[in-house]
């Protein structure tokens, strides 16, 4: 899943950007204000990371902006400003959640998690298909219960379909989230990816929609 890192401290945004990376998101990360509102008017993101304090334009701004604007990416914002009065006006403006500085990354990442299943409208972090389950917190995929050794991208390609399941996923769209900026590759390598999960997953769970894209089905539990 691709998300925008609002941030214009580089210290706390490495941090970031490395656990991020680390737990299997494609990560964007932005510096000021007038750039990141253009990067989330544009751009599909999974979600947005967002500083307050911000150069250009002030974070609530450019949430605000969004929002008016309709855009509806989960929002976790981010900030040293940690008063009541400022969080209920982060609320108000469009917030999904509201971390505040100093935090632990292993509770950023807990709220990121969150904010995305409440948007998908999924309950619970364990997410099933068929025989295949997928665990983001563990970042496990298994089959019939028996966990399968997955490298990052091909957890990340099985992880985006499977939370976007009984839809079909467009090529590009897949594309951008499971390769990150900068990450090589060739125009048939998603196929090449697809064909070693499938492999590895079986021949069914992943269905082929010429012209579309893909399809992950819903299956009743
Ligand atoms: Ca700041």
């Amino acid at each position: 899943m691709r998300v925008l890192l609002v941030e214009d401290d580089r210290r706390i945004a490495s941090d970031v950007v490395r656990a991020l990376e680390a737990a299997g998101y494609v990560v964007e990360t932005v510096r000021d204000g007038e750039e990141a509102w253009f990067r989330g008017d544009t751009e599909d993101y999974g979600a947005v990371i967002l500083d307050l304090g911000l150069p250009g334009m002030d974070g609530l701004a450019v949430l605000k902006r969004w929002r008016a604007n309709g855009r509806q990416m989960p929002v976790l914002i981010l900030t040293a400003r940690a008063s009541w009065a400022e969080r209920v006006d982060g609320i108000d403006a469009g917030a999904d959640d509201y971390l505040p500085k100093p935090f632990r990354i292993e509770e950023l990442l807990a709220r990121l998690r969150s904010i995305v299943r409440r948007s998908a409208g999924h309950a619970s972090s364990v997410v099933s298909s068929g025989e295949i389950t997928l665990d983001e917190r563990q970042m496990r995929v298994s089959v019939r219960g028996v966990p399968i050794a997955m490298s990052p991208l091909e957890y990340r390609l099985v992880a985006y379909l499977l939370r976007h399941r009984g839809r079909v996923v467009s090529q590009h769209e897949l594309d951008e989230n499971v390769y990150g900026h900068g990450e090589d590759h060739d125009s048939n390598a998603l196929e090449v990816l697809i064909g070693r999960v499938r492999k590895k997953l079986g021949p069914d769970l992943i269905e082929t929609r010429r012209g579309f894209g893909y399809l992950v089905p819903e299956t009743p539990a």
